[in-house]
């Protein structure tokens, strides 16, 4: 049940209206009590006599009354006929019917004071829990928000880590490439180096076979020369078919040793080998049949 505006002014129209019957009420008992000696054969309030008017019994007070001052009819009790019942004693019954009105609508006002007195508590209650949880829901999202900038932050410097690594990675593995591409052309450079090396080799071989081609022809020569100069060359022909080195060399081993021709053929020989076995560039001045 709600209080209504309406409820309450009406509730203050009916104690108007009743203080103003209990008033006028007060009044006319004073002025009854001063006619009491009167009794019954004057109206109890006109204080005319019955002789040309209706005399009419209230049935709540039993005094009689003329017909213009008991004029109202009511129900006793439930199941009897309306009597008829003096204007004050109607004014009476008026007055307790609307105390009671009063009295029930006092009861159902001060039971929904109870109500809204308990729902203010409860409300109020709510109100506190709710501002409570909702403070606590405040800080709470502080907290979080808190939390959430934190975290934030260490992912940045996470990711600022990550990134300068990254960086030096990039850098690491370029460096690594070039070293690569170097290395790759060294390896190229080396093997066309090694395969000209091979090929250097081969023909030094293939010269080494030559000379020693050459040589053998070259001792063959000399075996010739050395039998044909034991048939017919005297030493002075011999002279004339020698370098300059050759023929020192023959001088040399005639005059300290006295040897015959053959073996001095023989030691130009020796050391014309001895020579080619020690690279010896020397050039021969003129033609000679030794060297
Ligand atoms: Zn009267
Ligand atoms: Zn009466
Ligand atoms: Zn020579």
């Amino acid at each position: 049940m709600k209080p209504n505006a309406n409820s309450i002014s009406d509730s203050s129209e009916i104690f108007k209206s009743l203080y103003q019957r209990q008033l006028s009420e007060s009044i006319r008992s004073n002025t009854n009590s001063s006619n009491d000696e009167i009794g019954s054969k004057r109206c109890q309030v006109c204080k005319k006599g019955f002789m040309l008017r209706r005399k009419i019994t209230c049935q709540i007070c039993l005094s009689v009354y003329c017909s213009d001052h008991c004029t109202r009819k009511r129900k006793l009790n439930e199941n009897e006929d309306f009597v008829f019942i003096c204007d004050i004693c109607d004014e009476e019954e008026t007055k307790k019917e609307i105390a009671q009105e009063i009295d029930q609508e006092i009861e159902k006002l001060s039971l929904e004071v109870k109500e809204l007195k308990e729902n203010n508590e409860r409300l109020f209650k709510e109100h506190y829990n709710n501002t409570a949880s909702l403070n606590n829901i405040d800080m709470e999202i502080k907290k979080q928000e808190w939390n959430n900038k934190k975290q934030e932050e260490e992912l940045l410097s996470q990711l600022e880590s990550e990134q300068n690594r990254g960086v030096k990675i990039r850098n690491q593995v370029d460096s690594l490439r070039r070293a690569l591409d170097e290395s790759s052309k060294s390896e190229k450079f080396m093997s066309e180096a090694c395969l000209e090396a091979e090929n250097e080799t081969e023909g030094l071989k293939l010269e080494i076979h030559n000379v020693e081609e050459q040589k053998d022809e070259i001792m063959s020569q000399i075996d010739k020369i050395n039998s044909s100069l034991r048939q017919s060359l005297s030493l002075d022909q011999i002279r004339k078919i020698l370098c300059e080195k050759c023929l020192l060399l023959v001088n040399k081993n005639l005059e300290s040793n006295e040897k015959p021709i053959e073996d001095v053929v023989e030691t130009v020989k020796e050391y014309h080998r001895q020579s080619f076995v020690s690279q010896d560039t020397d050039k021969p001045t003129k033609e000679c049949v030794v060297c």
